[in-house]
């Protein structure tokens, strides 16, 4: 089953001026639910530009991206919101988390935003991924008390709560140390096999990227696939 589907995609920044820039190439690519990829490439290759557009962050200049078989080049703003918000859940390298609010409130932040008050059973779903990281007793900490290791497990369990059928993330482990780092990978495979959703997942770690089944590399915006 496919998540996403990206068809000759193009980005052109400051199009028209003498800065123009055409950053990706044309890039053909699709992800399967259950698919753990990583994309690799050097420095300002475009690896985060092409995640601000899988993530409906930044629109293509040309192109088409299908998520969830859905073609998102018409959207409107809202409606490319509504969508994102639905099918995709995002970890970044600086985790993002809200420094003075309680743990629990970082993780339900997703769906407080979606719909205001969360109900009973959404307050479980995120204690549950609380527990699934290791966070069981940390609920009511505020999140400015955890360790660097401990925020980026708060945002993994954030980035989940809404059950995306895809999950982005760039750098996730960049700003850790390497046995920090292979325990925060080690929830990107587990939650792949449980829930099934399609990670993609941006590192500069060659043994981190070796240890997804799929691995895509970007040179001067184009993509080079290895068959796993
Ligand atoms: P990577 O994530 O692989 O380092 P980026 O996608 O960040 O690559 O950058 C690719 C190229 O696009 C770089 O030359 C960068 O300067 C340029 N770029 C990135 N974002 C913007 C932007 N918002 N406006 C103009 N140019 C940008
Ligand atoms: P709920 O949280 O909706 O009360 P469950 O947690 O039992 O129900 O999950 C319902 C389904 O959603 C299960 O099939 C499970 O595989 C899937 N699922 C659960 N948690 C996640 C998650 N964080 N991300 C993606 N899918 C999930």
């Amino acid at each position: 089953e496919e998540v996403l589907r990206l068809e000759a995609l193009r980005k052109v920044y400051k199009p028209g001026t003498p800065l123009e820039q055409e950053v990706l190439h044309g890039i053909d690519m699709h992800l399967c639910r259950g698919e753990l990829c990583a994309l690799v490439g050097p420095s300002g290759s475009g690896k985060s530009t092409l995640l601000n557009l899988i993530g409906l962050l930044d629109a293509p200049t040309a192109g088409e991206l299908y998520l969830l078989g859905r073609p998102t080049r018409g959207l409107q703003d809202a409606a490319r919101t509504r969508l994102r918000n639905e099918a995709i859940g995002f970890v970044f390298q600086f985790h993002h988390l809200i420094p003075a609010f309680s743990v629990l409130d970082n993780v339900l932040m997703p769906l407080m935003i979606r719909q205001g008050r969360p109900a009973a059973e959404h307050v479980e779903r995120a204690r549950g991924l609380l527990a699934e990281v290791g966070l069981e007793g940390f609920a009511a900490r505020k999140a400015s008390e955890l360790s660097g290791g401990q925020q980026q497990r708060v945002a993994i369990a954030r980035a989940l709560v809404t059950h995306p059928a895809l999950l982005l993330a760039d750098e996730p482990t960049g700003n850790l140390d390497s046995r920090t780092a292979d325990a925060v990978f080690e929830l990107f495979r587990r939650f792949n096999a449980r829930f099934g959703c399609a990670v993609l997942v941006v590192t500069h770690d060659p043994r981190l990227a070796a240890g997804c089944q799929r691995q895509i590399e970007l040179v001067d915006g184009r993509l080079i696939t290895y068959k796993a």
